[in-house]
């Protein structure tokens, strides 16, 4: 069965195959995921307001033009004492999408002043499945933890290096500190992350997919 993962960005579409194949175990042998780029679709405006909102409405897009069931994710970073910012616009927080280091820097400087132990936050994601008949499906994860003051590590993305998750995988770094989720494994990140707890949330609709 072919799913297509309503995104343009190849490391998410390999970071949700992995998530899912090892939920699915053997039955993944029967999912193919593609991403929406390979299949040239365009790639819609995220005009939604909530995580919710934009997750659905990229998938939602996808089967209809495809008639294929979709899979998307929307996410991002939940600063306690910056209110719900940068939500749903943490790809853009410094101006322009996807610039990691501009949008760090810029939340590094504006809680500056807050002192440690008050730095709490959070990563969210709703992953959302649609399949052909119009049937929604919709899963959400957290990844708690707080905010460091300088970035490490070179694993993940986006704000990784300057998040370092409660959920620890149980070592050190070099210098014996906590991880952030930048220092941890693919594996180790994805045991633990939003995305992968929202994409877990999924797994029972597609095995009812695959035995329909
Ligand atoms: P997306 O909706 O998954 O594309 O995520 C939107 C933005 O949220 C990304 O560009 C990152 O800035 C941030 N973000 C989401 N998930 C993560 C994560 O797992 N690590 C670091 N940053 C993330």
């Amino acid at each position: 069965m072919k799913i297509v993962v309503a995104t343009h960005n190849e490391g998410k579409l390999v970071e949700i195959r992995h998530i899912l194949e090892q939920d699915l175990a053997a039955r993944a042998d029967g999912v193919e995921l593609v991403s929406a780029a390979s299949l040239k679709l365009p790639d819609p405006t995220e005009t939604g307001v909530t995580f919710q909102e934009n997750a659905l409405l990229k998938a939602r897009d996808v089967t209809k033009r495809t008639g294929l069931p979709a899979i998307a994710d929307d996410s991002g970073l939940i600063v306690d004492v910056m209110g719900a910012a940068p939500g749903i616009l943490s790809a853009r927080w410094a101006g322009a999408h996807g610039h990691d280091r501009a949008n760090n820097a810029l939340l590094l400087a504006q809680i500056e002043d807050i002192p440690d132990g008050k730095r709490s936050a959070r990563f969210r994601c709703c992953a959302v499945l649609i399949e052909p008949s119009g049937a929604e499906h919709v899963g959400m994860g957290e990844m708690p933890g707080h905010i460091i003051r300088r970035p490490r590590g070179e694993h993940g993305f986006g704000y990784d290096p300057i998040f370092v998750p409660d959920d620890q995988p149980g070592r050190l770094d070099d210098d014996g500190r906590p991880l952030t989720s930048a220092q941890m494994t693919p594996e180790e990140k994805n045991a633990i992350s939003h995305r992968g707890k929202a994409l877990r949330g999924l797994v029972r609709a597609i095995d009812d997919m695959l035995d329909a």
